[in-house]
């Protein structure tokens, strides 16, 4: 551990840092070519895109600009931090008891003085406490959910669990396969040249596998599998499934961009709830943000949260936006000639509900009445745990020097058709030794068996851990609570939202079918885990202003353009017909790329 130690702080001297470009001064009395709202994958992407074709953008972020690597000191030991990454006392993250007992607003009436989501209860709070919303300033209502928010500049990328997956016609066509929902207005074929891109700009690891539900991507070098995943993936080939290494948004081998460094298999993130701080892993600011402000079109303003989208009341287009400073309360106006708003899938359906006008009497873009409908994402919870008997007393590896595990991709009703639900689950796994043996928690004993035991166990578990689409239903929606504030008066979200059947007898099935595959892969399972966790888990939330080929039924089009407003543009994961299995922020990005280089050529033709 200490040669470890030294060989990192070599390392550190080496590597060079560039720092960001410094903000410029906002003039706000100019009118932009284009607003962003929001700096997370979508607006990040948005930027990139957009001044790189040369047009001049200004981005709002609501969060703070913080100085992220020493948030996150990757590299930092348990024991150097003084409660071994605690938050001080005063921060309470809220539980999934308290998600499922209470309603929300999840921090009124609580006595402590900062609340967060669950996120901020896994092993490192004190690495995300200035990354994840305070529930006390920005509360939301309704039905249960477990609403993960980050406000800074980045938003949620800061953090991701960098799994990057490409979606396929399965999904895109789903309707087509199976009859239920609507078919996205695009197919594999025009999202794969975005794709490949977003893969070499920013950098991806996997291994090919040539599935047809699961595209492969330009893969840089994968992580190596484990010998119990190595065990696993023969069984599983055997059944027609596949486990492949962890698909991972990080730079591998290398991309062309001075502030961010390849991997060095340091695992260090997964020791934190997340983030990389040497943005081997991607990060929308390092990975898009700095990138395009070096081009000289890009204007950043942060602490700017927009809760108004402007219209011009002659012609009902957008014209700018209005929004409050987030430090000193003060609200603004911005001009631009094209409004793009990325704000994530339900902070951009309640910036669009929020922009109410003559024109646009039920928020901006929505005469279909669909904004904030639809709304889906990924269910979780069912997953199996098992011991691998010949790996007991094996001589430790680095199991956890790297980015990811494994992944099994979705094997329900492609060519089979399952009973009792439609559509798939993936499963995310992991094995071997970490810094921490999370078995010694259920070990007994004490004194020096105990730790023996711990020891001789350490690198022998093996677990995984299923996804599973959640449909797109009507019913399923966010409205603006008609009472409810946050800090700075903006109206709140009300959530009325829950699974349906379908989620629960696929989730019946995920804990079965994990339980299979371990057993006839001659793991010993030691634990099987049928609960489903609260909605809202998975942080995929997707789906509440979908594209569509009917302005009726839905809001965008397929370049994620408003049907009723034409130079109004919604990049993020709100355009999403339907969830998918997969973790959707490769696809987020690789749409958004699409979407604004149609922007940008129709800007240029005078036709915006
Ligand atoms: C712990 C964790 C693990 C994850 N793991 C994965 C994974 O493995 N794979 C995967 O694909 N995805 C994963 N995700 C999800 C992924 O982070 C999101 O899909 C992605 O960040 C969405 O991008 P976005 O731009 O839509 O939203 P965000 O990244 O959330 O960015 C939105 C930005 O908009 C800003 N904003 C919000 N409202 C306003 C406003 N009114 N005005 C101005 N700005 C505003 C926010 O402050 C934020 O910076 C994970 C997320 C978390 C938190
Ligand atoms: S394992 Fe790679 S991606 Fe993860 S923190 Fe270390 S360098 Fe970054």
């Amino acid at each position: 551990m200490l040669g470890l130690a030294r060989d990192n702080k070599e390392e550190k001297m080496t590597l060079i840092r560039f720092k960001a470009s410094q903000e410029q001064d906002v003039d706000l009395s100019r009118t932009y070519d284009a607003i962003v709202v929001g700096s997370g994958a979508a607006g990040g992407m948005a930027a990139h895109v957009l001044t790189s074709q040369g047009m001049k953008v200004l981005l709002l972020e609501a969060g703070k600009k913080i100085d992220i690597n020493s948030e996150l000191r990757s590299m930092q030991w348990p024991y150097e931090h003084p409660r071994r990454g605690e938050a001080p006392p005063g921060y309470h993250a809220v539980r999934f008891n308290e998600y499922n007992i209470r309603k929300p607003p999840y921090a009124k009436g609580s006595a402590f003085k900062h609340v967060f989501s669950y996120v901020g209860g896994w092993g490192g709070s004190d690495y995300v406490k200035n990354i994840l919303v305070d529930e006390k300033d920005n509360p939301y209502t309704g039905t249960k959910y477990a609403w993960v928010r980050a406000r800074l500049l980045g938003g949620k990328t800061n953090i991701w669990g960098r799994l990057a997956l490409r979606l396929s016609d399965y999904d895109f066509k789903g309707k087509t396969h199976d009859g239920y929902g609507e078919d996205w207005p695009i197919s594999y074929a025009d999202i794969e040249p975005y794709y490949d891109k977003v893969d070499l700009y920013l950098g991806i690891s996997g291994h090919k596998e040539n599935l047809p539900h699961l595209p492969d991507s330009l893969f840089q070098r994968p992580n190596k599998l484990t010998a119990s995943e190595v065990k696993l993936r023969k069984s599983l080939a055997t059944m027609g499934r596949t486990v492949t290494p962890y698909r991972a948004g990080v730079t591998t081998d290398g991309v062309k961009n001075k502030y961010r460094s390849k991997c060095f298999g340091r695992g260090a993130c997964g020791r934190r709830p997340g983030g990389c701080d040497i943005h081997a892993a991607f990060d929308s600011p390092t990975g898009l943000i700095y990138p395009a402000m070096d081009t000289g079109n890009l204007t950043l303003r942060t602490n700017s949260t927009a809760h108004e989208v402007l219209v011009d009341p002659n012609t009902g287009k957008a014209r700018g936006v209005s929004f409050v400073d987030s430090q000193n309360h003060r609200t603004y106006e911005a001009k631009a000639k094209v409004v793009i708003v990325a704000a994530s899938t339900l902070e951009s359906a309640r910036l669009l509900l929020l922009s109410k006008s003559r024109q646009h009497p039920n928020g901006i873009g929505n005469s279909s009445g669909h904004v904030g409908h639809n709304f889906c994402e990924h269910v979780m919870g069912p997953g199996v745990t098992g011991l691998v008997k010949e790996m007991v007393g094996a001589p430790p590896t680095l199991d956890d020097g790297k980015p990811g595990g494994f992944y099994v991709p979705r094997f329900r009703n492609l060519q089979d058709k399952q009973p009792g639900f439609v559509r798939g689950y993936g499963f995310e796994g992991g094995s071997g030794f970490g810094l921490f043996p999370d078995s010694a928690w259920g070990t007994p004993g004490f004194g020096g068996q105990f730790k023996k035991s711990v020891r001789e166990h350490a690198g022998a578990f093996i677990s995984m851990g299923g996804f599973g689409e959640v449909l797109a239903r009507y019913e399923n929606y966010v409205d603006l609570d008609p009472e409810e504030k946050d800090a700075w008066g903006i109206p709140a979200l009300r959530f009325h939202y829950e699974f349906s059947d379908n989620e629960k007898k696929m989730c019946e099935d995920m804990a079965n079918a994990g339980k299979e595959m371990f057993e006839a892969a001659g793991i010993e399972v030691v634990g099987v885990d049928k609960n489903i966790l609260t909605e809202g888990w998975s942080i995929h939330e997707l789906g509440t202003a979908r594209m569509g080929t009917d302005p009726k039924t839905s809001v965008l089009n397929q370049f994620q353009q408003s049907h009723d407003v034409k130079n109004l543009f919604v990049v993020d994961g709100s355009s999403h017909v339907s969830a998918s299995c997969q973790n959707p922020t490769w696809t987020i990005m690789a749409l958004a790329w699409r979407s604004c280089e149609h922007l940008a050529d129709e800007f240029k033709r005078g036709n915006l």
